[in-house]
């Protein structure tokens, strides 16, 4: 079991609930911007969010921005402990640096005493990409390993032990033997994820081996979808992995549709897509089945609660597993949505 860490008010590691991250990709300087990106964020289901902070303006522009986020910020510094420090003082509440690459100890102990008196943890994240040199002869797994391993125990040295490690690379094989392996040699929180990951489809299917593969060994306390997208979908893409591996936070309306195939007598795109938003805002357990033939399909959907299950002219709407009503093909959608409304209230009232 990894130790807890309090990141503001949110706690990761020790069993908690896995923490959804991602991070803007406004300039930190444009507060406003800034600020309706993390609350954008914020609605999608993130937890934490990071800004990077590059320089003093962006340190100070933190401050305005922690006031406007009902979230805690993580402050990404490259390299500059001062900055680490004022963004600390800005209301940061973790800061992504690596000790390694700040100085020498007397500023590592600085910053770490510094942290340690306001309760601001580190994530030490290490990039496949930029390893310092001395690994070079390592496969990228281990090296990664021993750098964050290097990295957390300059912070041990000064007592300080509120750390999160990451050990991110654009290779998924490299990615979770590096978690594996670290998971076993240290009991700090993980914050897992693969980096680089690219563009949409690509950073999604990456994401989703690694951090599911991860997951699923009971490895990860704390998750990021890379996505070169715009970082909502990032949100999204990390809620539907925990929802796919039993580990998301809260009750929800699932959705599943068949494949289609030539017995499909009904537009199932059509109405999985319009039924999936219709209940994306849904805080119950509910799984709701769309299929394109009866022949199949009810078969198929006899676990969900609700689903219909096409039919040349007329479609039948069942309920675990067992014929309902049989409505017109043109009025599948309002029958859905008005078997969804009467089973969320039953299940409200129950
Ligand atoms: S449920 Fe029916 S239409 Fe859908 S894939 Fe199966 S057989 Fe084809």
């Amino acid at each position: 079991m990894t130790r807890k860490i309090k990141i503001g008010n949110i706690t990761v590691g020790g069993g908690e609930k896995i923490a959804v991250q991602s991070m803007t990709n406004t300039k930190t300087t444009d507060i406003d911007g800034t600020i309706a990106q993390l609350c954008a964020l914020r609605s999608a289901g993130c937890d934490i969010a990071r800004c990077s902070v590059p320089d003093r303006e962006s340190a100070d522009a933190l401050k305005e921005i922690v006031k406007g986020c009902d979230m805690p910020i993580v402050a990404d510094i490259h390299f500059d402990y001062r900055l680490a420090a004022a963004a600390a003082e800005a209301g940061a509440a973790k800061i992504r640096i690596n000790p390694g690459n700040i100085g020498d100890k007397s500023k590592v102990d600085y910053l770490a005493r510094f942290l340690k008196e306001r309760g601001v943890p580190i994530r030490i994240g290490v990039n496949g990409g930029s390893l310092e040199s001395k690994f070079g002869d390592l496969p990228l797994d281990d090296a990664m390993v021993e750098s964050a391993l290097g990295h957390a125990k300059l912070l041990e040295d000064c007592g300080f032990y509120d750390t999160v490690i990451s050990v991110k690379s654009s290779n998924v094989k490299a990615t979770v033997s590096a978690y594996r392996k670290l998971a076993a040699k240290c009991d700090y929180p993980l914050h897992v994820g693969v980096t680089e990951a690219g563009i949409y489809e690509k950073g999604l299917v990456k994401s989703s081996i690694g951090i599911g593969a991860l997951l699923l060994d009971g490895i990860g306390d704390t998750i990021r979808v890379s996505l070169t997208d715009d970082p909502v979908k990032e949100v999204h893409a990390a809620n539907e992995i925990l929802k796919a591996l039993d580990m998301y936070r809260g009750a929800y309306a699932e959705v599943v549709s068949c494949p289609t195939c030539a017995r499909t007598c009904i537009d199932v795109k059509g109405i999985a897509t319009a039924i999936e938003e219709y209940a994306s805002s849904l805080d119950v357990k509910l799984k709701i089945a769309v299929m394109g033939c009866v022949v199949n399909g009810i078969g198929e959907g006899k676990d969900s609660d609700i689903g219909v299950a096409g039919g040349k002219d007329r479609s039948a709407i069942f309920k675990d597993g067992r014929i309902v009503r049989t409505v017109s093909n043109d009025d599948i959608l309002e029958a859905l949505k008005e078997e969804i409304a009467a089973e969320v209230k039953e299940l409200e009232n129950k």
